[in-house]
């Protein structure tokens, strides 16, 4: 049995909805993506948003909508996808890792203090793996130091910090609806805020430095970040699945810990209670490296993936800190695997992912 890592959860409604941009002949961005934008910030509970044409460039715009440029030094977690560092450099600033909580794998907020310098501008909680950062500790951090904070939300559709969704604490949220995101719309990212003089920001930069788009007349400098409305047609059918795409994450997470756990050689990532849990992916931790086990699942025709590579060991991050400085995040990368977890896998795919795992475990518990 072959069981990939993640696929996306697309159908005939899609389909559909790509297809009446056809009838009504309109593909560019338009009524069908203001229509998606009023439903992303109805579940969001916030304010605001724009567009953007993917997460990365989301990630600009809100930096740049906040005032970040370069000199501008910002916090960002070690462990995260590289592309919330070169939104950073994007903008000419200077992206400062810091290491994540061994529990949760989230910004570790209490090493960031010792990093603070007259440079520092801004922090960049990342939500990973469908848990929220501890939001209350990034906005007292954050108060402290008059710092501003861009919220990477990339994987937090739908989850909330203390019943507030992810992307609605900080200055900015930024979102992606890449393929393996919780909803995608194949390329496509999105911005929020409540403030209404980021917000016009948001709107010049994006659209060539002007509000309407009839309009030659440029007030300021911007560039085009627009979408198209076939990619919020499937947005919103995207967005009428929802609930069905939760549930069925909901019900693997709950199918791998039923047959998994307990287990006195691994961990299943969990989130902190003020948390709810939409898993991007099921994130096991291993006691010993998880390599072997990930070798295992692979000659099984199992897609696993490592947890990122930490960003000061990326080689075109060199020489932004040591391996002492970020235990936990090189603990993690070593010890964490992300198993299977899109909508559609089968509970035949869960059990089996589970048997294999187990069998693993027999010849090779720490307690052997
Ligand atoms: C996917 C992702 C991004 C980038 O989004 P793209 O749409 O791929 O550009 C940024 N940060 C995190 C944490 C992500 O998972």
């Amino acid at each position: 049995m072959k069981v990939n890592q993640f696929q996306p959860y697309l159908g005939q409604e899609e389909y559909e909805g790509i297809k009446s941009c056809f009838d009504e002949n309109w593909i560019t961005e338009g009524p069908k993506s203001e229509q998606f934008c009023n439903r992303l910030l109805a579940l969001m509970g916030a304010r605001y948003g724009v567009f953007a044409p993917n997460g990365t460039l989301a990630l600009y715009l809100g930096l740049k909508a906040v005032g970040i440029g370069p000199g501008d030094e910002v916090i960002v977690p070690d462990l995260t996808f590289i592309a919330s560092a070169n939104a950073v450099e994007m903008c000419g600033a200077t992206p400062i890792f810091v290491d994540v909580n061994a529990s949760d794998l989230q910004i570790k907020i209490s090493d960031c203090h010792e990093l603070v310098t007259p440079n520092t501008k801004a922090i960049m909680p990342v939500h990973l793996f469908g848990l929220a950062v501890n939001m209350d500790e990034v906005s007292e951090f954050a108060k402290e130091h008059n710092l501003k904070i861009i919220e990477d939300a990339a994987q937090a559709v739908g989850v909330n910090w203390s019943g507030k969704h992810c992307g609605t604490w900080g200055d900015v949220g930024c979102f992606s609806f890449f393929a393996d995101k919780t909803i995608t719309t194949g390329e496509g990212g999105f911005v929020t805020t409540d403030n209404e003089e980021v917000y016009n920001k948001l709107l010049f930069l994006r659209n060539q430095g002007r509000k309407s788009r009839g309009s030659f007349v440029h007030p300021h400098i911007g560039y085009n970040f627009r979408i198209t409305d076939i990619q919020a047609a499937i947005g919103l059918t995207q967005l009428d699945k929802l609930d069905d795409i939760f549930s069925k994450k909901a019900h693997l997470l709950k199918r791998y810990k039923e047959q998994l756990l307990p287990s006195e050689d691994f961990k299943i990532l969990e989130p902190d209670s003020k948390s709810n849990h939409i898993p991007f992916r099921v994130v096991l931790l291993t006691h010993k490296p998880a390599l072997p086990l990930m070798d295992t699942l692979k000659a099984n025709d199992i897609e696993t993936r490592t947890i990122f590579y930490p960003l000061h060991t990326q080689p075109c991050y060199a020489n932004s800190g040591d391996d002492s400085q970020f235990k936990n995040s090189m603990h993690a990368y070593e010890h964490g695997l992300c198993l299977p977890s899109y909508p559609a896998l089968e509970d035949a795919q869960i059990d089996y992912v589970c048997q294999v795992i187990r069998d693993y475990y027999d010849k090779n518990s720490v307690s052997r």
